[in-house]
């Protein structure tokens, strides 16, 4: 039960995992280990799905995911429920974080997948080819295989599912074995929004998979075309490899360690509510949380007082609870991580103000908001992801060190700056990493329309917005002659035509008209030269 997995009954291939509950470690639910073969079918089903699906025309795949936006936000209070009880997360999170973001992310997908997909003339300036029109297109690309973390259990793996869907490819989802529940509740109102749409009773073109890392490994060696995978930057290489091998396109999603800069001249009340909710949000378990905070000197003590009071002001406990802010962490694993990090960091000198240690009277995977200074990058606390609720602040003199400070990462995922705008801009323009919110965070990774995605460790490629659907299209340059019976000037023999090709060549390029006129004599016997 390490991992907050237990496998329940094991005869042949028919194994089970069952779900724990963060918050109390009793058991939610099981699901089957989906094999090898299973996942090759479900792959060939949604190829199967593939052909219809794509076939519809765009109205028709929006209409559906407009469906499904409604169907989510008319369940939305029993899927909040049921993502709580895997996740742990505050059911307020489950409902802002998971379902309505899920939601808007249907409704963008169905606004916008014809601009995604719309196609654009090519120019070109030589005069040699003027009679071709040349013409960009994007194609669906297939069955795309969606292998998902449990931290935000259905906004992620739905998100994804949306765009590929939108753009008429099918899918083939591998959850979080910690936090399967969501995708399968997806797949369930997928199935029903198709049914009203009458588009039931065919193959579905979302297919869900549930197991254990086996399962992801078959997901990436089966027939899809392309592979979104977003989770931790070990198992990040480990998919890049596998894709590697069989030249499997991929986007990777993975950590991150965004820096959190507050500049003199920002309102320090907001700047520390953010602080605190960007760091605390989901116990800290989001890729894009606060995980280290810079504060100018000049503001230093004040900053830390005021988040200080907030912190203490959290009310920690089971997520089921409405007043709860801070639930537990996923899994005994993932405390023990957060542990580690805090005690190496107070070992070498880091200063405790509050929190800094596990709850075991509220449960087994509880962890006390944790505000801590006197930090440095030699510590793992701001060098590695922590996913925990710690807020570790730390001074800077200057703008220049304060960027210096945020950069010095091997991540690159999001960041926030906080002052008066214009200043917070220049700030953030010199912020290294894929998103930089000025006087606000997090937020953007609600924007459905903002491409969500990092630099260095944090990934390769982009999810949401049109980026995140041009992911899922293959480009096709489609070109058309418009004197189809001619033959080309440049075709066979070759023999007797080198000297009017090397004119021509100068005739494009020469700069002086004297030059162009020479070469355009000497390029006429072209345009006699017999071809076969
Ligand atoms: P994880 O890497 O442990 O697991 C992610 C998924 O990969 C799970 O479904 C798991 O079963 C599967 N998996 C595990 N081993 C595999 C293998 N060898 N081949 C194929 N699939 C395999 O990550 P996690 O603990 O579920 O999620 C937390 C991590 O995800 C954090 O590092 C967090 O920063 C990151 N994350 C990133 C983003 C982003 O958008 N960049 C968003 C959310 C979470």
């Amino acid at each position: 039960m390490e991992s907050g997995i237990h496998i329940v009954s094991s005869f042949g291939a028919e194994r089970e995992f069952s779900t724990h509950n963060p918050a109390t470690g009793e058991p939610v639910a099981q699901y089957p280990v989906a094999s090898g073969k299973e996942v090759d079918a479900a792959v060939a089903r949604a190829r199967e799905a593939h052909g219809w699906w794509q076939a519809l025309r765009q109205p028709r795949r929006s209409a559906a995911l407009r469906r499904v936006a409604a169907l989510l936000a008319e369940e939305r209070t029993t899927l909040a429920r049921a993502i709580t009880s895997e996740s742990g997360k505050p059911m307020q999170e489950a409902l802002l974080s998971d379902v309505m973001v899920a939601a808007d992310a249907a409704v963008f997908c169905a606004e916008h997948a014809s601009a995604a997909m719309r196609g654009e003339e090519i120019s070109h300036d030589n005069p040699a080819l003027k009679l071709k029109r040349g013409r960009l297109v994007w194609r669906p690309l297939g069955v795309i295989g969606i292998i998902s973390p449990w931290n935000y259990p259905l906004s992620i793996p739905a998100a994804d599912t949306f765009a590929a869907l939108a753009t008429g490819n099918t899918v083939v989802v591998k959850p979080s074995e910690l936090t399967p529940r969501p995708v399968l509740e997806l797949e369930r109102l997928l199935a029903k929004a198709l049914e009203a749409e009458g588009l039931g009773g065919k193959p579905g073109p979302l297919q869900v998979v549930t197991g254990l890392c086996a399962t992801g490994e078959a997901l990436i060696a089966a027939a899809i075309d392309k592979l979104i995978f977003t989770g931790s930057v070990a198992t990040g290489r480990k998919v890049a490899v596998a894709a590697a091998e069989r030249l499997l396109p991929v986007v990777l999603e993975l950590g991150g360690k965004d820096a959190m800069v507050v500049l003199a001249d920002a309102n320090l009340e907001a700047a520390s509510s953010a602080a605190v909710w960007g760091a605390m949000m989901n116990a800290g378990q989001t890729c894009i949380s606060v995980e280290r905070c810079y504060v100018d000197r000049s503001i230093y003590s004040r900053f830390l007082g005021l988040c200080l009071d907030k912190i203490n002001r959290l009310r920690v406990g089971n997520g089921a609870e409405p007043d709860t802010d801070v639930g537990p962490l996923i899994t005994n694993r993932q405390l023990r991580i957060v542990e580690q990090q805090v005690e190496e960091a107070r070992s070498l000198g880091a200063t405790v103000h509050t929190g800094g240690r596990a709850l075991p009277e509220l449960g087994p995977n509880y962890y006390a908001p944790t505000l801590i200074t006197d930090v440095n990058h030699s510590m793992s606390l701001m060098t590695e992801e922590t996913f925990g609720p710690v807020l570790p602040v730390m001074p800077f003199s200057g703008d220049d060190e304060a960027v210096a400070l945020a950069n010095d990462s091997s991540f690159g995922l999001a960041g926030s700056v906080w002052g008066a705008n214009a200043h917070a801009t220049r700030v953030a323009g010199r912020v290294e990493a894929g998103a930089v919110m000025i006087n606000d965070l997090l937020s953007g990774f609600a924007v459905s329309g903002a491409p969500h995605g990092g630099l260095r460790l944090s990934g390769i490629g982009r999810s949401h917005g049109m980026l995140g659907m041009r992911e899922l299209l293959r480009p096709v340059y489609l070109d058309t002659d418009l004197l189809p019976g001619m033959k080309k000037l440049w075709w066979y023999p070759y023999a007797g035509n080198l000297d009017a090709m090397a004119a021509f060549t100068e005739l494009l390029h020469a700069r002086d008209l004297r030059s162009k006129a020479r070469a355009a004599l000497r390029a006429l016997p072209a345009f006699f030269h017999k071809r076969h």
